[in-house]
């Protein structure tokens, strides 16, 4: 017969305070990481992604992609606040600029698993710093109003820091892009993504999370990143069952100048 020896008192005082201590520890660190209070829990600052110069220029549609700006109209938008008003960004010699104004826009059409690929330029005059420099958003699949979806961050990151999982090309507060491809604000810049998306059992669980694979200027940044749930400034993401989606355009709050868009093209798959 095989006899375990019984710890002493104190030996027993001290493995239970240590479990306690444990669990207790645990309890706190998820308390504070669910907290909606403090937005700073979730945001990284090392390691920072190194700094690549993007090649030669990329990006016209090709015969089988959906149009969604082509330089003349914004037929295939309206305003996120109601999803139903014409988006009244500024189109203007070809170019589609933000109205901080009257909020994000997004597409009438939706869609699941896609190929798309937009143009982007911030203003050469740009000002403010950290968040608050250019800031918008490619939202990859947007599921309510405001913010909610999943965000793949727009920001001027040439000479600008902030935290690497909101920097240009993160998926927000996720994923750090694997590195910084930004050109000089007053040079157009491109994302070209690869977006697979969620699926949900009937009951609204998860069966697959979505994944995301990107590149910028030309330069992979986000390699078949499985994405934690939706992208949220504060708190933890999680997933909630939707279907297909809008894709959203972001009009930030701050108080830099408005940024601009163009050749906004799509291949459903
Ligand atoms: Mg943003």
């Amino acid at each position: 017969m095989i006899q375990f020896a019984c710890p002493s008192l104190p030996l027993r005082r001290v493995l239970f305070l240590s479990a306690f201590s444990i669990i207790s520890g645990t309890t706190l660190v998820q308390a504070q990481a669910d907290s909606l209070d403090d937005h700073k829990l979730t945001e990284l600052y090392t390691p920072v992604p190194p700094v690549v110069t993007p090649g030669a220029k990329e990006g016209l549609p090709p015969s089988d992609a959906v149009i969604l700006f082509d330089g003349k109209n914004l037929d295939e938008w309206v305003l996120t606040k109601d999803g139903t008003t014409p988006a009244d960004w500024i189109v203007r010699k070809d170019i589609l600029t933000v109205n901080k104004t009257s909020g994000n826009i997004q597409t009438k059409r939706t869609f699941t698993n896609y190929q798309l690929h937009i143009e982007w330029r911030i203003p050469s005059n740009i000002t403010g710093s950290d968040q608050a420099r250019g800031n918008s958003g490619l939202f990859l699949a947007s599921t309510g109003r405001g913010d909610d979806g999943y965000e793949m961050q727009i920001l001027d990151c040439y000479n600008n820091s902030t935290y690497t999982n909101g920097q240009t090309a993160s998926i927000y507060k996720q994923d750090a892009p694997l590195v910084n491809a930004c050109r000089k604000p007053g040079e157009w810049q491109s994302y070209d993504v690869i977006w697979t998306a969620p699926v949900f059992n009937t009951d609204g669980s998860l069966v697959s999370p979505a994944r995301v694979t990107s590149f910028h200027n030309g330069v992979l940044v986000q390699n078949n990143f499985e994405l934690k749930g939706q992208t949220r400034y504060r708190g933890k993401p999680y997933y909630k069952a939707h279907g297909p989606s809008p894709i959203k355009l972001q009009a930030h709050g701050d108080k830099s100048e408005p940024i601009s868009f163009r050749n906004i093209w799509i291949r459903p798959l």
